[in-house]
């Protein structure tokens, strides 16, 4: 293993695979740190579920995750959030990155959330969000960590006692040499952190070689572009093509969608039009035991066998503003979340061997129940999302299914074009199209 990362939720983790394996890498995903020894593989990223909980808690999983990356061989540790920088003045990207560093014997380190593929680019630390300032995008109403200040010197500063600085975009286009002359002034200065100005991936690449010989790296996926390029260069591995199709074990396919946000409305919508059978996931319906697990995998199981279901809880923001008031947020969500991962795992019982699922927390309740703990990565389908392919789960309840083999797309829930739950399947072998 030459590259180790820990990601701190499963579909920013995925995203970070398929940045790696686009780069050339052959690269696996764990769902947390296994119980026994790493696969084999260039590139390993460790999945954990860390962005919102308790900063004590993500520091203790993260140190743990970075100490099993570095003793199964990775020279360098990548810290991956989200490109929107997602966290609040108690953390947890900066005490996160704080312990990995005193952990690691690290001096400096970068904080790199840009990934201009998707709009996110860092200008004179400030970060923007499709040519948004971050305190004016969306991310200012999020439930969890509004993002109410774009400057991330500041942001972080709030986060830790380490010294924050800035390597400002007019160095960055004078090159590698440049840039480490400003990390050595840094350190000099007695910086610890410092935020990388971004605009383009050229900027991701140069700045990746400059830090060929940090031991942490931290960012959202996009500086996996330049740090995969790093591993590439040293000569120890091969490149490798990033694969196009995915051989997919047989069996039937469905899609599961927890996600509210905007691209899955209209992915539900193109999917009904274009005559998917589909049902809704009522909360209402969910909480009377009108519909179960139970009830609403048998109706997936008795869909035409060449169909392809798709179960969906989305509800407009009226609805679902209506639903949270009367059954609570966390609430509404966790019921959501755990029926859907509970029809998956019957499923996955019944012969579904192909699935896609769409929503973050969502992917990571179905992930969960269905006892998968490692991801091939397969073909992008969309950017930020691949096909994966399980690679082992752990024993799922009593009876046990003794590990079935899936075809997995996890999709965070903004990602992927309108025919996204149409048009995925054809990248799988034998095509199902
Ligand atoms: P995204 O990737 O779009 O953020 P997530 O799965 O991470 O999607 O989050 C969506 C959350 O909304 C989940 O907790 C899910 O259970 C919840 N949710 C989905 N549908 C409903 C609904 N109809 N009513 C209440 N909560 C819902």
């Amino acid at each position: 293993m030459q590259l180790g990362a820990v990601a701190d939720d499963i579909t920013g983790a995925t995203d970070l695979c398929l940045m790696l394996s686009r780069g050339g890498l052959r690269v696996v995903q764990v769902m947390g740190v296994p119980d026994g020894e790493f696969p084999e593989a260039d590139a390993v990223v460790v999945a954990l579920k860390s962005r919102s909980i308790p900063a004590a808690d993500a520091v203790a999983q993260s140190v743990a995750a970075a100490r099993a990356l570095r003793a199964a061989g990775a020279g360098q540790v990548l810290f991956k959030y989200c490109s929107t920088f997602d966290s609040t003045d108690q953390g947890n990207i900066g005490p996160v990155t704080a312990a990995l560093m005193q952990d690691m014997g690290s001096d400096l380190t970068i904080a790199c959330p840009s990934f201009p593929a998707v709009g996110r680019t860092t200008y004179l630390g400030h970060l923007f969000v499709q040519g948004m300032l971050l305190s004016d995008s969306p991310l200012k109403d999020h439930p969890l960590n509004p993002m109410r200040d774009a400057n991330l010197v500041r942001v972080l500063q709030r986060q830790t006692d380490l010294p924050v600085g800035l390597v400002p975009i007019g160095v960055i286009r004078q090159g590698e040499p440049a840039i480490r002359v400003a990390f050595a002034a840094h350190r000099a200065e007695g910086k610890r952190i410092v935020i990388v100005d971004t605009l383009e991936d050229d900027d991701l690449r140069v700045i990746g070689a400059a830090c060929s010989d940090m031991p942490l790296v931290t960012g959202g996926s996009g500086i996996a572009l330049g740090l995969a390029a790093n591993v590439i260069e040293s000569g120890q591995v091969a490149h490798r093509a990033a694969p196009r199709t995915m051989a997919a074990p047989a069996g039937r396919s469905v899609v599961l969608a927890g996600s509210c946000s905007v691209a899955t409305h209209a992915q539900i919508a193109a999917a009904k039009a274009a005559g998917m059978p589909a049902l809704a996931l009522e909360v209402e319906a969910l909480a009377t035991g009108q519909q179960t697990a139970d009830s609403l995998a048998a109706w997936v199981i008795a869909q035409p066998k060449d169909a392809i279901p798709l179960l969906y809880s989305s509800a407009d923001p009226e609805t679902l503003a209506a639903v949270q008031a009367r059954f609570g947020q966390h609430e509404a969500g966790v019921m959501v979340e755990q029926t859907l991962a509970a029809v998956a795992r019957r499923l996955a019982g019944a012969g579904f061997a192909r699935f896609i699922v769409a929503g973050g927390e969502t992917s990571g309740a179905v992930v969960a129940a269905l006892g998968v703990t490692m991801l091939e990565i397969g073909p992008e389908i969309a950017p930020g999302v691949p096909w994966t392919r399980s690679l082992g789960t752990r024993s799922i309840g009593a009876g046990g299914l003794g590990g079935p083999d899936l075809a997995l797309a996890l999709k965070s829930g903004n990602f992927g074009a309108a025919d996204f739950f149409i048009s995925a399947w054809s990248l799988l072998e034998p095509s199902v199209a």
